[in-house]
C-alpha cells in the first residue's frame, strides 16, 4: 500500500509523532501528573487534563484487539489492494491504535484476536512519512 494519502503540515498535536516515525520510532506520551498513557497524539492527558505530557518510544510490540478484513475500497489510494486487515492493536506500553495487519496469506483466515504483533514501517511514494503496521510475530 504504497500509495496512501500523507499527513499535512503544520499540525501542532501529530507532527513530532511523524517526525518520529521517519526514524521508525512508535511514539505515544504519558502524562507528567498522572502517568496515564494517551494515545493519540494531542495537547493534554485524556484522564486528567494536564498539559504536560512526555513522548516515549513503544517497543512496537502488541496484540490485536479486534480486526475488520476490508474487501473493497473506493478510495483511489486503497483500490489496487484487495483484501486487507484493519485492526485495532493493543501495544505492550498501554495504548491502542488503529493500524494494518500485513504479512499474511488471505487476512480472512490468517488475523485472530490476541495475536501477537510488532510494528513495521510502510514506506510511501506519495509522501516522506512511512506508516506503522503490524505484523504477526
Ligand atoms: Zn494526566
Amino acid at each position: 500500500m504504497p500509495n496512501r494519502p500523507m499527513p499535512v503540515f503544520p499540525e501542532p498535536d501529530t507532527q513530532a509523532f511523524w517526525e518520529a516515525a521517519k526514524r521508525h520510532e512508535l511514539t505515544y506520551q504519558q502524562c507528567n501528573s498522572c502517568r496515564g498513557v494517551v494515545f493519540t497524539p494531542r495537547a493534554h492527558c485524556t484522564a486528567c487534563g494536564s498539559p504536560d505530557l512526555a513522548i516515549k518510544v513503544s517497543r512496537g510490540e502488541g496484540e490485536v484487539y479486534t480486526y475488520s478484513v476490508v474487501r473493497q475500497n473506493r478510495n483511489p489510494s486503497f483500490a489496487d489492494l484487495g483484501a486487507y486487515a484493519v485492526a485495532y492493536i493493543d501495544l505492550d506500553e498501554g495504548f491502542r491504535m488503529l493500524s494494518n495487519v500485513v504479512g499474511v496469506n488471505d487476512p480472512t483466515k490468517d488475523v485472530h484476536c490476541g495475536q501477537r504483533v510488532r510494528v513495521e514501517w510502510e514506506k510511501q511514494e506519495s509522501g516522506d512519512y512511512p506508516i506503522p503496521v503490524f505484523r504477526p510475530i
